[in-house]
């Protein structure tokens, strides 16, 4: 079975433990999904030199945070990874040179706070891959197309970051509301998607003012590079979940490949 293709916009650790619309679009996706093999996750938090992908049979959680309250630090995320998937990958994986992590990672929250919600049993092996921070959006797009393949062998690819990302700019209520200049992106992004437009995602998302202001820095963009990869050209943009937080950051959420799947695609909004 072909597995879908995901990219979730992650926002505050602090909706790992909350209960809002965004948590329960995420709780009724992972309802209506296939079961996978094991879930590839590239999230914004992994930043490295190459590109990098978790190797241990017990990942551990990682609080990579400060100034949360102990709640969101006595999360744990207990799934396995998967060391033989992680070599599969790697010498599957043409043209991208993919180093094997045995210690130095685990799973940060851009991975744990979503996936606790899409599946909170922990009962599916989860690996995360790195971003190569010195890299363009070019490499993040064709690693992501370079992974694609994975999606016929079970793997579900979760790209964790977000759309617009402005922390700087962020207001601390949840419900603030958003900046014009971050509704005018999150549109934009919105339309490229359903015009099949990937060239001027990965080319042109910081050639406005809107777009610069929504990407700062490129780490929470990139995830979403990799889930545009991995999707088929023409493949239709499900919207998982679709709204801003703390006026600078947008929570959309996208699957590719769900039209398969009616029960999750008619719960989408
Ligand atoms: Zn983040």
């Amino acid at each position: 079975m072909r597995m879908p293709v995901l990219f979730i916009g992650h926002g505050s650790p602090m909706n790992a433990i909350e209960d809002n619309d965004y948590t329960r679009a995420l709780k009724d996706l992972g309802r209506h999904l296939p079961r996978p093999r094991a879930v590839l996750c590239v999230s914004a938090h992994w930043m490295t030199e190459g590109t990098w992908i978790t190797h241990q049979a017990r990942p551990r959680t990682i609080h990579d945070f400060y100034g949360f309250p102990k709640p969101l630090f006595d999360v744990q995320y207990p799934a396995l990874g998967d060391p033989v998937l992680a070599e599969d990958i790697r010498a599957r994986t043409d043209g991208v040179q993919i180093n094997l992590d045995d210690e130095q990672w685990g799973f940060d929250h851009g991975a744990w706070s979503v996936l606790r919600h899409i599946y909170p049993a922990a009962d599916v092996p989860v690996l995360q891959l790195s971003l190569y921070m010195e890299r363009g959006p070019d490499y993040h797009f064709a690693v992501g197309r370079a992974l694609a393949a994975l999606r016929d062998q079970g793997v579900l690819i979760i790209g964790s970051g977000n759309i617009v990302h402005n922390l700087r700019l962020i207001k601390w209520q949840p419900d603030a509301p958003p900046f014009p200049w971050a509704v005018e992106f999150d549109a934009w992004v919105k339309a490229k998607l359903d015009a099949g437009d990937s060239a001027a995602l990965v080319s042109d998302a910081t050639a406005s003012e809107a777009g610069r202001l929504s990407i700062p820095t490129p780490e929470h963009w990139y995830p979403f590079l990799y889930s545009l990869g991995a999707a088929d050209p023409g493949e239709r943009p499900v919207t998982i979940f679709n709204g801003l937080q703390n006026a600078s950051i947008s929570m959309r959420s996208i699957g590719f490949g769900l039209d398969a799947y009616p029960s999750a695609a008619a719960n989408t909004r």
